[in-house]
């Protein structure tokens, strides 16, 4: 990981530069990375998205199905695998430009030892850690979410509670892993429309520091 100011850091090759958006089942991220993805100039990219596009059929649609399906985190080595050649796809095909694109990562990297994996990859400017202390807040839009969307890992209120385990022991520490002054915490418990305030409140400086005016 680099964090230093220069614009763009390379190692080994490409290097994308990053915000990671950070935040627990059911906070809003999915919501909120809908609505920064419309953005010209801002590349989203969603693991759980990643994963749920692969072929079921294919070995790695058959291993996420396996782990998500329980609620499980996909091995960090085939996550990152996955994660490397899905980045170098969306270079390949022009939908993502690392030189002028500000690039948010969602769901990943999911525990310390996927960030250490992905750091020499990203200049991260900033963690976004999207916070909401009633979790049975989150219970229920995943309940409403799961009507709609027809998800196999948020159908089971089982899986949906253990899920919830597995970011509190995994993902959270994230935050005391990264350097303080590249945490924002983000109030998650209020309308879409705020959070996304609070959010662009954060990334449009980097964007117009760090970044050309994208092309429209
Ligand atoms: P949520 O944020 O609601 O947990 P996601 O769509 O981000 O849902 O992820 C769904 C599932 O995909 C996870 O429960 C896990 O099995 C798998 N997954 C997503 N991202 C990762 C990751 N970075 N590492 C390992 N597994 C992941």
């Amino acid at each position: 990981m680099t964090t230093d100011k220069s614009p763009l850091h390379e190692v080994d090759g490409l290097c994308y530069q990053a915000v990671i958006l950070v935040g627990p089942p059911g906070v809003g991220k999915g919501t909120q990375g809908k609505l920064l993805a419309g953005i010209p100039g801002i590349f989203h990219v969603s693991s759980g998205d990643m994963f749920r596009e692969l072929d079921v059929n294919s070995k790695c649609g058959q291993i996420f199905q396996q782990y998500a399906g329980i609620g499980k985190l996909v091995p960090d080595h085939i996550t990152i695998k996955i994660w490397q050649d899905y980045m170098a796809a969306k270079v390949h095909e022009q939908v993502y430009r690392p030189e002028s694109d500000l690039l948010i990562l969602d769901g990943i990297p999911r525990n310390i030892a996927q960030a250490g994996l992905i750091g020499p990859y990203i200049k991260l400017f900033k963690v976004i850690y999207m916070v909401c202390e009633d979790r049975e807040v989150m219970f229920r839009r995943i309940r409403g979410r799961s009507l709609k969307e027809n998800r196999i890992d948020d159908s089971e209120e089982i899986v949906v509670r253990y899920r919830w385990d597995v970011y509190k022991r995994e993902t959270e520490p994230l935050i005391d892993y990264y350097p303080q002054d590249l945490i924002r915490i983000i109030d998650a418990d209020t309308t879409a429309a705020d959070v996304l305030h609070q959010i662009l409140s954060t990334l449009v400086p980097i964007q117009k520091n760090y970044f050309k005016p994208p092309v429209m």
